[in-house]
């Protein structure tokens, strides 16, 4: 089994703090934000779009989709609903590899997102040609990437997976006896490799979010709320997860915060799922863990600046200006789209 001892070193690719946008800190006025909802709700009417949102996006814009008939959920439930909804144009509001995944399941749609500035800090972190390098050095392992990758790296792939069903596809492949080679991130690798025993090489790459959380940090602050649920996304660091109550994917944390008895939780992921926590649950409390501790400097503070770009500015903008939405259109060569189908159709199917 490949473990610390014997994982070969590879290049760093984690991002630098200058790699990293400042999360927006612009709140629009509430009148001007309802005004700015009913344009969108009108638009989306207009333009027969459907609205697919991820757990982590404005608030308002979550609102907006279950009122509109469209969804929130985490990027495996995004890509089935977008994949299966009717709706010829699909807007999609997260971050751009859940863009690009609609439209590699969907060819036939327009998909278009509020900004495609919107990035990811794995994404970024797993540049196509020195992961197609990385490949060739391990052509005896199957490569499993998880769906915040590009469309060239799922094309690259032979499993794609998300937080929601890593686990048991990997477990699954393990029982076959095959030998894994992981992207991009190291902490849900690591993670998956305790749990499964499975021989696994992981790529280096890491969520600037869930990467800040501390372990000394949420040690302390279980001291002061003894009887909170601690829940954790397993992109976050082996301490943190350590600590938790709850492991899993945005989806599984929603279901343990509301069957497990605490009536208070500290929640390690980005702070946007607390729109959902607190809607579904109103009578239990959710404080979010605690990113940077003595000394550290926050680059994202529990929240995706990439996920904070999609403003209602921009999601009214890119449903009434056609010369922005055009700007912001998924486009994939269709030679890529079709091959990196063939992980994410086998993701689907599997956890079907
Ligand atoms: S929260 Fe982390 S994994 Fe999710 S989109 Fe942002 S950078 Fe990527």
């Amino acid at each position: 089994m490949i473990n610390s001892m014997t994982q070969p070193i590879l290049e760093d690719y984690t991002l630098s703090p200058e790699q990293v946008p400042l999360v927006p800190s612009l709140v629009l006025p509430q009148a001007e934000r309802q005004q700015l909802k009913e344009q969108i709700k009108a638009q989306l009417k207009a333009l027969d779009a459907v609205l697919v949102a991820h757990y982590y996006v404005d608030g308002d814009i979550q609102e907006l989709a279950e009122e509109t008939g469209g969804c929130v959920a985490d990027s495996l439930e995004m890509a089935r609903f977008g994949r299966d909804h009717s709706a010829q144009t699909l807007i999609v509001s997260g971050v751009r590899f859940m863009g690009e995944t609609a439209k590699i399941l969907s060819p036939e749609k327009q998909v278009f997102m509020p900004t495609l500035q919107a990035e990811c800090s794995l994404d970024l972190g797993c540049p196509p040609d020195a992961f197609a390098d990385f490949i060739k050095q391990h052509e005896d392992r199957t490569v499993v990437v998880y769906a915040n990758t590009s469309a060239r790296v799922k094309a690259l792939a032979d499993w794609v997976v998300t937080s929601s069903c890593a686990l048991e596809i990997v477990s699954a492949l393990d029982r076959a006896g095959e030998k894994i080679l992981w992207a991009p991130d190291q902490h849900l690798g690591r993670y998956i490799q305790n749990q499964t025993q499975s021989d696994m090489l992981l790529w280096s790459g890491a969520c600037v979010v869930h990467e800040e959380f501390k372990t000394q940090a949420l040690e302390d602050m279980r001291r002061v709320y003894p009887d909170a649920g601690i829940l954790v996304h397993p992109e976050s660091p082996a301490g943190v997860i350590d600590l938790a109550d709850a492991v899993g994917s945005t989806s599984a944390i929603i279901k343990a915060a509301g069957e497990l008895p605490n009536k208070e939780f500290i929640v390690a992921t980005d702070r946007g799922i607390f729109h959902k926590l607190r809607q579904l649950n109103p009578d239990k409390v959710f404080i979010e863990a605690p990113t940077a501790g003595d000394g550290a400097t926050c680059r994202s503070c529990a929240h995706c600046p990439w996920m904070a770009m999609n403003e209602l500015q921009c999601l009214n903008r890119v449903l009434g200006d056609a010369s922005y939405r055009a700007e912001n259109a998924i486009h994939i060569d269709p030679a890529i789209a079709e091959r990196a189908r063939l992980p994410l159709d086998r993701m689907l199917e599997f956890s079907a």
